[in-house]
C-alpha cells in the first residue's frame, strides 16, 4: 500500500516515520500544496493525506481518481477546502482528523486575554522604550458575559476554560450539549449578540455559516463588542469588521484566521509583496491581533493529525470504512 502525503512539514516526518512502520504502509513525503500543478506526485499511490491550504476541487479530485487514487485524507479538523459531495460523486472516500480540543481552546483564551489587556500595543510600544500606562487599560474576563457559537468539541473546552474565570456564559449551537446544561445559558444567536460583551466562534465553514458575523449582526452587537475567530476566517466578513474596527463599534478582534489565507498563512512573505489587501489593512489596527492559523499547532495536535491521516487512508483501504470518514 503506498500514500502520498503532501504539506509535509519537518515537524511532521518523525509521526509519519512512525506510523509507516506501525502500518506496514509505503509513505511518500512531499512539502507542495496539493494542485493542478502537483496532482502528479499522487501517481501510483492508493490514497493522498493533505492539509489544508489546497483547494480540493473537481479538477484535482478527476486527475487523483484517473491515477487510481481510491481515498483521500486530510490531516485537520476542518474539511472546507474538499469538495466532498463531488468527491462522493466519483466513490472517492474522504476523512478528516480528530485531536484533542485543548490545544485550539488554550489558544482562544490565549486572544480572549491578549485582546482585553492591550497585550500587542504594550508589546510594540515597549520595543520604543514607551512604558507608559495611558491607553492600555483592560477588562476582566470575570466581569464580562461571553457568548460562544458552536458548542462541539472545541467550544466546550472553551466553555471548561472560561468557566474557571467566573464570567456568565451565553451559548448558541443547533444542538445543544447537555453536559454544559449546567455552566451554559443556551440562547438564540440575536440574544447571543445582543448580550454578549465577548463572542467566540467555534462552528465548522458551511454554507450557513459562512458570514455568520457581517454589518446587520455586527449591528445587534453591543458597542465595544470584543470578537475572537480560531475557526475559519470565511466565518466573517472582512469588510464589515474594517468597518466595525473604524466606527469604535467592535472594541478588539483577535484572529487566528481571516479571510483568503490561502496562500498567505504557513508560508514566509517576507520578500513579497502581501496580496490579501483588506487582511493587511486590518492587521494594523491597535486593537486586532491576528496569528497566523497556528491555534492547532501543538507538539500534542501534531502527533494526532499525522496518526489520523495515515491510519484513516489505511483503514479506507482495507476495510472500506474509517470511524472519523466524512461521506
Ligand atoms: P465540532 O464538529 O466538534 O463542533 C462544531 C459545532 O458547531 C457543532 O456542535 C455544530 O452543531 C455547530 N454548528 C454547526 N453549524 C452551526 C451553526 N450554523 N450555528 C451554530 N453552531 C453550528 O468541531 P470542532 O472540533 O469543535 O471544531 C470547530 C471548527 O474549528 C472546525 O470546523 C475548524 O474549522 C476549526 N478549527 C480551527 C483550528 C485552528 O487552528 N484555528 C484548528 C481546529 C479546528
Amino acid at each position: 500500500m503506498k500514500i502520498c502525503a503532501y504539506e509535509v512539514r519537518e515537524d511532521e516526518k518523525k509521526d509519519f516515520a512512525r506510523m509507516a512502520e506501525k502500518l506496514q504502509v509505503e509513505i511518500e513525503l512531499h512539502d507542495e500544496i496539493p494542485g493542478p500543478d502537483t496532482a502528479a506526485l499522487a501517481e501510483g499511490c492508493e490514497g493522498v493525506t493533505m492539509l489544508g491550504m489546497g483547494k480540493i476541487d473537481k479538477e484535482l479530485l478527476d486527475m487523483w481518481k484517473s491515477m487510481s487514487v481510491q481515498c483521500i485524507s486530510t490531516r485537520t479538523i476542518g474539511y472546507n477546502h474538499i469538495d466532498t459531495d463531488y468527491a462522493k460523486e466519483i466513490g472517492m472516500q474522504v476523512c478528516n482528523a480528530a485531536y484533542p480540543p485543548s490545544g485550539v481552546a488554550e489558544f482562544t483564551l490565549m486572544l480572549m486575554l491578549m485582546c482585553l489587556r492591550n497585550y500587542k500595543q504594550s508589546l510594540w510600544r515597549g520595543q520604543v522604550n514607551d512604558f507608559a500606562l495611558q491607553g492600555l487599560q483592560g477588562k476582566e474576563i470575570g466581569s464580562m458575559t461571553v457568548g460562544v457559537i458552536g458548542t462541539g468539541k472545541i467550544g466546550a473546552q472553551v466553555i471548561k476554560y472560561l468557566t474557571g474565570f467566573g464570567c456568565r456564559i451565553l451559548a448558541y449551537d443547533m444542538y445543544p450539549n447537555v453536559a454544559l446544561k449546567d455552566v451554559v445559558e443556551y440562547v438564540e444567536l440575536d440574544e447571543l449578540f445582543a448580550k454578549a460583551d465577548m463572542i467566540t466562534l467555534h462552528t465548522p465553514l458551511l454554507d450557513s455559516t459562512y458570514h455568520l458575523v457581517n454589518a446587520e449582526t455586527i449591528a445587534k452587537m453591543k458597542d465595544g463588542v470584543v470578537l475572537i475567530n480560531c475557526a475559519r476566517g470565511e466565518l466573517m466578513d472582512t469588510t464589515a469588521l474594517i468597518e466595525g474596527i473604524e466606527s469604535g463599534k467592535i472594541g478588539a478582534l483577535g484572529l487566528d484566521v481571516v479571510e483568503g489565507e490561502r496562500g498567505i498563512a504557513h508560508e514566509d512573505h517576507r520578500i513579497d509583496i502581501l496580496s490579501n489587501q483588506q487582511m493587511a489593512y486590518l492587521r494594523q489596527f491597535r486593537n486586532v491581533t491576528m496569528t497566523p492559523h497556528m491555534a492547532f499547532y501543538t507538539d500534542v495536535a501534531v502527533s494526532h493529525m499525522v496518526e489520523c491521516g495515515v491510519a484513516g487512508l489505511v483503514e479506507m483501504l482495507r476495510n472500506g470504512d474509517y470511524f472519523t470518514k466524512i461521506k
